[in-house]
């Protein structure tokens, strides 16, 4: 199933594609009360079911997916952890070894944005940077995972641009205020659930494409830690909950590491791919020029 959110009269709906054009929205239908959690929690047959009742007969309501405003395919996860320099090339770039240990920080929520909605340059910065990453959203409560189990917990993948404000990101040792600013996580399109897609999504061409010049390009098999290895090191700390997203590191060619660096400005438009799940979008905006923005938290 590949599962959206999107905003419909004020409100955050659920519902999931077909085709990759036709959105099929749960409200109104009998399965309205469940969400995305509910729907990355169930077995396949269960997706399989609702889609057949909801996409059944004459009275089926579907819209264009690109009619309608996306926002983050979950738009409160409890939780979003982060891998730093988890590509062979990118930790090269940046002039680090390959790691020991994943460098996990965290992203807030509050971060997030949707496939279409504006990335926000902020007025204190110019380097807004772009970070293609594979976003893992947990399907099953997990602590203390082997790695030989650890994908039985994943309810889906997404894309992820984890956009970066370098200057603040490297104020300090801690990237976490860097990785916060308003209007800068992109999440999406799609959440395309993992029985659809290859074990811990291996093997996925990944981009990023910067007003149409492709500026990152690698496969997830290039990741240094996998899927499974990054659950099961995570679920030896912290239970993982359902809806938790881990974004798996971004491979070579950012902006800062660029000479002269790239960073994104008001008007460029920043897409990120990954094979089989998608194309997230987004234009960039600068603080006080934000147009079309969703404002506030969803429940979704
Ligand atoms: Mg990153």
């Amino acid at each position: 199933m590949r599962i959206v959110t999107f905003h419909h009269e004020s409100d955050a709906c659920v519902g999931f594609v077909l085709n990759d054009r036709t959105l099929f929205p749960l409200t109104g239908t009998p399965f309205a009360q469940l969400s995305v959690t509910d729907l990355l929690e169930m077995s396949v047959r269960g997706r399989q079911d609702i889609v057949d009742a909801v996409t059944a007969g004459s009275q089926a309501v579907s819209l264009p997916l690109d009619e309608v405003q996306l926002l983050p395919p979950l738009s409160r996860p409890g939780k979003i952890i982060c891998l730093g320099l988890n590509y062979f090339d990118h930790a090269a770039e940046s002039g680090h070894e390959k790691p020991e240990y994943p460098s996990f920080f965290l992203r807030t929520a509050d971060s997030l944005i949707g496939a279409g909605q504006p990335i926000v340059r902020p007025a204190c910065s110019e380097q807004l940077d772009y970070e293609a990453e594979l976003a893992v959203i947990m399907g099953q409560r997990c602590r203390h995972a082997a790695p030989e189990e650890a994908l039985s917990y994943v309810g889906g993948y997404s894309c992820f641009n984890d956009g970066s404000i370098r200057d603040f990101q490297h104020k300090t040792s801690q990237w976490t205020i860097g990785k916060n600013f308003d209007a800068t996580g992109a999440f999406g399109p799609v959440i395309v659930t993992a029985d659809e897609m290859p074990p811990g999504a291996s093997g996925l061409k990944i981009s990023t494409r910067l007003n149409g010049k492709i500026l990152q390009q690698d496969n997830t098999a290039n990741m240094v830690f996998t899927v499974a290895e990054a659950i099961a090191m995570l679920s030896r700390c912290m239970t993982l909950f359902p809806g938790d997203v881990i974004a798996m590191g971004t491979p070579a060619g950012v902006g800062s590491a660029r000479r002269p660096p790239i960073w994104m400005r008001h008007g460029d438009t920043v897409e990120v791919a990954i094979e089989g799940i998608g194309h997230l979008r987004n234009p960039i905006c600068d603080e006080g020029e934000r147009t079309g923005q969703v404002p506030g938290r969803t429940s979704a």
